[in-house]
């Protein structure tokens, strides 16, 4: 756990985020600032920094976040019409909170903006 890092406060249940999974690796909550009428976060409970720190151990953990993101969709609502995941990845990906998140939105249909930001 690093102590300054908000997911992990969260996973603490320092901050007391209401989790819509709670599983034995990894949880799930809202996003506080959804850009989408289902905005949900997955997250591994151990402080992993980023996608670029997952290593070949990670694998199963990589697998249960997705496996969750899977699982709060549907509880959702959302699964059937579909959804997007998105991992953004340091500085140039736009990762805000260093604690690796999947984002799993959906709730109707989305954009696809995936460009160079304008300055
Ligand atoms: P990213 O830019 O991919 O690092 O995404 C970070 C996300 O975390 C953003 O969508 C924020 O709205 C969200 N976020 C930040 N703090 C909290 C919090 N305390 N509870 C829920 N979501 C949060
Ligand atoms: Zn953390």
């Amino acid at each position: 756990m690093m102590s300054d890092c908000i997911f992990c406060k969260i996973v603490q249940r320092d901050i007391p985020t209401p989790l819509v999974y709670d599983g034995e690796h990894v949880v799930a909550f809202a996003d506080i600032a959804p850009i989408a009428p289902v905005h949900l976060l997955v997250i591994p409970k151990r402080h992993v920094a980023s996608l670029n720190d997952v290593t070949e151990q990670d694998g199963p953990l990589l697998a249960e976040l997705l496996r969750v993101a899977t699982i709060v969709a549907r509880e959702s609502g959302i699964a059937d019409a579909g959804y997007k995941v998105l991992i953004r990845t340091g500085a140039d990906g736009g990762q805000e909170v260093p604690h690796v998140h999947v984002h799993v939105i959906g709730g109707a249909p989305l954009v696809e903006h995936i460009a160079p930001r304008e300055e």
